[in-house]
């Protein structure tokens, strides 16, 4: 049935606007937005769900574990994670996912992009059963998602795959076509893990691989430039650090999703701006292990825009990764205000990524605009962290102190998934903290 949705205020596409009615087709789409004086408000103030445009939903299982002098790089975090990548039968990743996609609905996010490698069952047999658990688990929770399920090819720039990365390995890229043969129908895209982990030559097949069976718009993430490692070995195989080499071996246009680019030199900086690929920064995990800071204030001074992800899922909160952006850029420049525009800082990077999260996902979400699916977060403007801050300014308030305390409502389709912290999900959710257990018993070192 038709339905309808008011709030006290509305981010829509033209701003900040007082008093606005959502009319809601039986899709969850809106099919109208009227002004209206006066009414029993569903919520104070509506703006866009932010996509998660980069998510693995598997790692939430390593959130809290402890920390120690030797856990200190990139490389060790990796290990560990593929302890409990190793650990996970499709039953146990379900009750993992539907925790992540849970957190992420009550924290802001609407829609997520899985970033799915761990396609194999544990003894490395092909099997479709991991994907369809992260579907069920999205489904269950509530969220929006897109697929995209992981090239790996190799261990490394030409080296063999290890033991650990036996369950992301396809052999070819026939038996990968075989695995997308299986998941095309539902949103779905691909995503070559990264260059370190799919030769270069490999990529243009790929592309017309995932045209042939998802369609010639399906979306392409990848890893790049994440580490200094991976850059230096980039250059020493191929003369170019990582965004350039894309850029000669494919279109860079708005299907691709270029996820960290944290080193991404001032030349790649140049391509970023000219090609228009999403961009997609993930800075609490960025942050988490000791990535780097990407260069955000040059490449935003000249127009760039950002999707962000959760990513590990150490820690699930949309304002907090856009604030960690803000700060971060403060940190390096010593000063502050580095992303604000004349008409504040909240606004601004809340439209832009929730715009190019919708690009990055190929969803028709991201604005709250006629024909957009109506997935939206209410805040609630009765918290105080809003006591004497006008409408117009909460969104600043919300990114320098706020956090998903401040979230009334979550919608996704015009349908309520979050009412004041509380997300209903199946019985199948009780089962989290036996899962971790088990996990984390068989996953320490030496087991
Ligand atoms: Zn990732």
């Amino acid at each position: 049935m038709p339905r309808q949705l008011s709030f006290e205020y509305v981010l829509t596409s033209a701003g900040l606007e007082h008093g606005r009615r959502l009319g809601l087709d039986t899709q969850g789409r809106i099919v109208s937005i009227d002004a209206i004086s006066a009414a029993r408000w569903d919520g104070a103030l509506a703006i866009p769900g932010m996509p998660n445009a980069h998510s693995h939903a598997f790692q939430r299982a390593l959130a809290g574990v402890r920390e120690t002098p030797a856990a200190d790089s990139f490389w060790s975090w990796r290990e560990a994670m593929y302890r409990i990548a190793n650990a996970l039968d499709p039953d146990d990743l379900y009750v993992v996912a539907l925790r992540a996609y849970a957190d992420m609905l009550r924290a802001g996010f609407t829609s997520v992009g899985e970033f799915h490698y761990l396609h194999h069952a544990r003894d490395g047999h092909p099997t479709v059963e991991m994907a369809l658990a992260i579907r069920a688990a999205a489904r269950d929770a509530g969220i929006r998602l897109t697929l995209l399920p992981v090239l790996y090819s190799q261990g490394g720039f030409n080296r063999p795959p290890t033991a650990a990365q036996r369950r992301f390995i396809h052999a070819s890229l026939d038996d990968f076509g075989r695995l997308l043969e299986k998941l095309a129908g539902e949103p779905c895209g691909v995503a070559p893990h990264s260059l370190r982990a799919v030769p270069l030559e490999m990529l243009p097949r790929l592309v017309s691989l995932a045209d042939d069976i998802l369609g010639r718009n399906c979306p392409i993430h990848i890893h790049v430039s994440e580490q200094p490692q991976e850059v230096s070995d980039c250059r020493d195989l191929h003369g170019r650090p990582p965004i350039e080499c894309l850029a000669q071996s494919v279109d860079l246009d708005g299907r691709w999703s270029l996820v960290h680019a944290t080193h991404a030199e001032p030349q790649e900086l140049d391509i970023l701006i000219r090609h228009r690929p999403n961009l997609v920064l993930c800075p609490l995990t960025e942050a988490y292990l000791g990535d780097g800071v990407f260069p955000l204030e040059p490449y935003a001074t000249r127009g760039g825009t950002f999707a962000i992800g959760s990513d590990s899922n150490v820690r699930i909160d949309a304002i907090e990764e856009l604030r960690l952006a803000e700060y971060g850029q403060r940190l390096v420049h010593q000063r502050r205000g580095v992303l604000a525009r004349a008409d504040g800082l909240g606004m601004r990077l809340w439209s832009e990524a929730a715009d190019s999260g919708a690009r990055s996902l190929n969803q028709t979400v991201g604005a709250l605009r006629i024909g957009a699916l109506a997935d939206l977060v209410v805040l609630n403007l009765d918290d105080p962290l809003f006591a004497g801050v006008a409408a117009g300014e909460a969104l600043d308030a919300w990114i320098i102190g706020g956090s998903a305390a401040q979230i009334a409502a979550v919608y996704v389709g015009g349908e309520r998934r979050v009412d004041h912290g509380e997300i209903a999900l199946p019985a199948a959710a009780n089962r989290f903290a036996a899962v971790m257990h088990s996990l984390h018993s068989q996953s320490s070192p030496g087991a």
